[in-house]
């Protein structure tokens, strides 16, 4: 009999990487964390952990580059890497680079790719120690790993959460996965225009959130000074719904948040109205904003709100209960995960 085939869409990237990473239980005592957080953990000696953080990032799946300057990719990916040292509530040390490059790209291109990197590298206090250049067929093709360090003590993983604490966000949510629509419209629009003119007007904010997302390392050095360690902690680069549904899992817990609390950009709700779609389903679902989601106890409420820039959207229920939206007409919805963004 012909061995089974399943699909990979009929699991989704979450149960995927489940099943392949099933039979790998960690078998050195310096592994304190393996699959499934943010970051890997090891053990470093003296009271501190090493954490190692690994992302790919896709020409035509994760990025476009008929408008995506290599600067602002370069400046990206090393945001991407390091948000998931942040979201261990770590700061980075290095980053190491490998990248898959055709033909089409010439000495200066790359240049400018470093650039990007050079400059988010100077701002998250993280040095370039390594990487690999090879060649690729299949378009430009980006692996970043990013290395932290911190106090064993001070890491927030994702399962810590507990019944009554406090879900909190940094920043506001949905605004990259507005920018990434308003850049796919204008190059649907001015696809056969020969001197292309795309109408971004008002829409910056948007752009640059898609395009060039901070890393959240200001947080991390905020929860520090309030002496606060976060009971959970991931970086939001599926979704608020997938990401918060990942800190459920792990932390085996239920949660409510309220739609009216979710912090979503100006910016963001008129082009989304522009656009006839809804924002908070951009807030919900969009993914790549690179702010930080993380919980605390409800004790901690005021040493929260002195950090500035962070919202408190809901609290943490029984795991029994399920994750869910709280409209503000009262009605509750289930909350789902998605994965592998389009
Ligand atoms: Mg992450």
């Amino acid at each position: 009999m012909p061995n089974k085939r399943t699909e990979i869409s009929e699991l989704g990237e979450f149960a995927l990487i489940d099943r392949l990473t099933a039979d790998f239980a960690p078998s050195n005592a310096t592994t304190l964390c393996g699959v499934g957080d943010d970051a890997a953990v090891v053990d470093a000696g003296g009271g501190e952990a090493l954490l190692v953080a690994t992302d790919t990032m896709l020409e035509g799946i994760d990025f476009d580059l008929t408008y995506f300057p290599l600067k602002h990719l370069g400046y990206k990916a090393v945001t991407v890497g390091v948000s998931d040292i942040l979201a261990m509530n770590a700061l980075p040390g290095q980053i190491m680079l490998s990248l898959g490059v055709s033909s089409k790209f010439s000495v200066e291109a790359l240049e400018e790719f470093y650039e990007g990197v050079r400059f988010a590298c100077r701002e998250l206090g993280a040095d370039l120690a390594g990487g690999d250049i090879s060649a690729s067929v299949t378009g430009f093709v980006v692996g970043i790993t990013a290395v932290g360090r911190a106090k064993k003590e001070s890491i927030a993983y994702r399962s810590g959460a507990q019944q009554n604490d406090l879900i909190c966000i940094t920043g506001n949510l949905g605004a990259a996965y507005m920018g990434l629509h308003l850049l796919e419209r204008e190059k649907r629009v001015l696809k056969d225009v020969a001197e292309p003119e795309p109408q971004f007007g008002g829409y910056e904010y948007l752009l640059e959130k898609y395009l060039r997302p901070c890393a959240r390392k200001d947080i991390v050095e905020s929860l520090a000074e309030e002496g606060i360690v976060p009971t959970s902690m991931i970086d939001l680069s599926d979704g608020l719904a997938s990401d918060l549904m990942q800190i459920c899992k792990s932390s085996k817990c239920g949660a409510r948040i309220y739609l009216d609390r979710i912090p979503i950009a100006k910016q963001t709700t008129a082009l989304a109205e522009e656009m006839h779609t809804d924002p908070v389903i951009a807030a919900l679902n969009g993914g790549e904003d690179y702010e930080l989601l993380f919980t605390v106890p409800l004790a901690m409420q005021e040493k929260v709100m002195r950090m500035g820039g962070v919202d408190v959207i809901g609290h943490v229920t029984a795991e029994n209960t399920g994750a869910y939206l709280v409209t503000p007409d009262g009605s509750d919805i289930r909350l789902k995960a998605q994965g592998f963004k389009e």
